[in-house]
C-alpha cells in the first residue's frame, strides 16, 4: 500500500482555525462583550415556503407506495432539468437536458471534474481564490499557477498570452472579492480558452446576486463559451441550501467526449440527490419561489449595501458587495490582514476575514459578508463608524 503522498503537499488550513482560537481566546478574557461575526460564508435565513412545501409534499409521495421512488437517474430528475434549462434560456443560452447534471453542490462537482482530466495539465488560478480549486489539483499532483487579481485590474485578471495553462478556473461574482466580470472582460478569457484549446472550469455558485442584466449570470452568455467551458451553479447561496445541498454542473455537448466522460463518471461514482430536495430546488424556480428568494437576497443585498455605506462613509476602499454577498476591504493605514483583525476584534468585537487567507495577494485586505442579520451588520457597522473616526 501507498498513500497518496500529494497530501502532504497540501498546506494546513489555518485560517478558520486561527480565526476561531483568536475570538474563543478573547470571548473567554471578555465574556461581557458581545461579538459580532461578519466573516461567516453561511447563510442564515431559512428555506423559503415554496421549497419546503414541495420537500413536505415529496417526504408525503414518499411514505405511500404508488408514488414511492428509490434510485433516482444519477444525473438528476428530468423535471428539475427542465426547470433549469428555462431559467437559462430566459438569459437566451439554449442548453440540452442531457447537458444538465444535478450534484449536491458545487464543492463536489469542482473536485469530481478532475476526474476527466490528465495530471499532466497546468491548472491556472487568480490569486485570491477559493481555496478548494488549489487543493484538488495539489491532491492530484497538478502544476498550478497563479494570475494576480488585485487593486490595479480590479480584482478581475485579463489572460495573458505569455501564461501557458490547460485548465481555467473562473468565479464569478467572486469569492472572496466580490468582483463581477462583464461579458467584454468574460470574452478575452474565452477567446483565450478557445485559441489554447484550454477549459474553463466557470463557477457561478453566486450568480443569484447580480441584478444588473448587462453582467453575465452564465459564461455560456459569452459566444464560444460553450466550445471551452463548464459551468458550475449551486442553490447554496441562491436559495439557502448549504445545509440541504443541491446544485448542478453544465456540460455542453460541444466539449467533445467530456459530456459522455462525465455522464460515465456520475453514474459510475454517484447515486444522485434525493428526491425530496430536488423537488426543493424545482420549487426554486416556481412563480413563489422566485419571489421568496428575491426577498431574500434582497435582505443580504440591504445588509452588502449598509457595509458599503458605512465604508465609503469612513473613507474606506473596498470591492463587491454591489452584485456579491462578500465586500472586500483594503485595510486602513497599511494594516496586514490580521493586524485588522485583532484591531477591531479588540475595539469593536466585529470578526471578519484575513484576505491574506486566500492567497497572497489576498494581503492588507480584508472580507466582511452580508450573511448576517440585519441587527447585528447594522451594530457592527455603527461600532465600526465609531472606531475609524475616533
Ligand atoms: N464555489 C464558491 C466560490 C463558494 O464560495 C462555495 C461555497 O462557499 C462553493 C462553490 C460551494 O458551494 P456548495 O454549497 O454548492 O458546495
Amino acid at each position: 500500500m501507498k498513500l497518496n503522498e500529494n497530501y502532504s503537499n497540501l498546506k494546513e488550513s489555518y485560517l478558520f482555525s486561527t480565526i476561531a482560537k483568536k475570538v474563543n481566546d478573547f470571548s473567554a478574557a471578555h465574556p461581557d462583550k458581545k461579538i459580532i461575526r461578519l466573516g461567516i460564508g453561511d447563510v442564515t435565513l431559512p428555506l423559503c415556503k415554496a421549497v419546503v412545501n414541495a420537500m413536505k409534499s415529496a417526504v408525503e409521495e414518499m411514505g405511500v407506495q404508488s408514488t414511492f421512488r428509490g434510485y433516482g437517474p444519477e444525473q438528476g430528475y428530468d423535471f428539475l432539468k427542465k426547470a433549469i434549462k428555462n431559467y437559462y434560456a430566459e438569459k437566451n443560452v439554449n442548453l440540452e437536458s442531457d447537458e444538465i447534471f444535478i450534484s449536491d453542490g458545487a464543492k463536489s462537482d469542482l473536485g469530481n471534474i478532475l476526474d476527466l482530466f490528465d495530471k499532466d495539465n497546468t491548472v491556472l488560478v487568480p490569486d485570491p481564490v477559493y481555496p478548494v480549486y488549489v487543493d484538488t489539483n495539489i491532491m492530484a499532483g497538478r502544476k498550478i499557477i497563479y494570475i494576480n487579481a488585485n487593486e490595479e485590474n480590479d480584482f478581475l485578471p485579463s489572460p495573458d498570452e505569455s501564461i501557458k495553462a490547460d485548465i481555467i478556473y473562473i468565479c464569478s461574482p467572486n469569492n472572496p472579492t466580490g468582483a463581477v466580470y462583464t461579458k467584454e472582460g468574460l470574452k478575452k478569457w474565452v477567446d483565450y480558452a478557445l485559441k489554447n484549446k484550454a477549459i474553463i472550469l466557470f463557477d457561478a455558485a453566486y450568480e443569484a446576486f447580480i441584478t444588473d442584466e448587462t453582467l453575465p449570470h452564465s459564461i455560456y452568455e459569452i459566444e464560444g463559451a460553450k466550445n471551452c467551458a463548464i459551468e458550475f451553479c449551486s442553490f447554496s447561496k441562491t436559495a439557502g441550501f448549504t445545509g440541504t445541498r443541491c446544485g448542478y454542473t453544465v456540460v455542453p455537448h460541444a466539449l467533445g467526449r467530456l459530456n459522455k466522460m462525465w455522464l460515465r463518471r456520475q453514474t459510475t461514482k454517484f447515486n444522485g440527490v434525493p428526491y425530496i430536495v430536488q423537488r426543493g430546488a424545482e420549487a426554486v424556480f416556481s412563480k413563489d419561489g422566485r419571489e421568496e428568494i428575491q426577498t431574500n437576497l434582497n435582505y443580504y443585498r440591504e445588509n452588502a449595501k449598509i457595509i458599503a455605506d458605512t465604508l465609503t462613509g469612513c473613507g474606506i476602499k473596498f470591492f463587491g458587495g454591489k452584485f456579491s454577498p462578500y465586500i472586500w476591504l483594503k485595510c486602513p493605514n497599511n494594516m496586514s490582514s490580521w493586524e485588522f483583525f485583532d484591531y477591531i476584534l479588540t475595539n469593536i468585537q466585529v470578526v471578519g476575514t484575513p484576505g491574506e487567507g486566500f492567497g497572497k495577494n489576498g494581503e492588507g485586505f480584508f472580507r466582511l459578508t452580508s450573511f448576517g442579520s440585519r441587527e447585528n451588520t447594522i451594530e457592527a457597522m455603527k461600532r465600526f463608524k465609531t472606531l475609524i473616526n475616533k
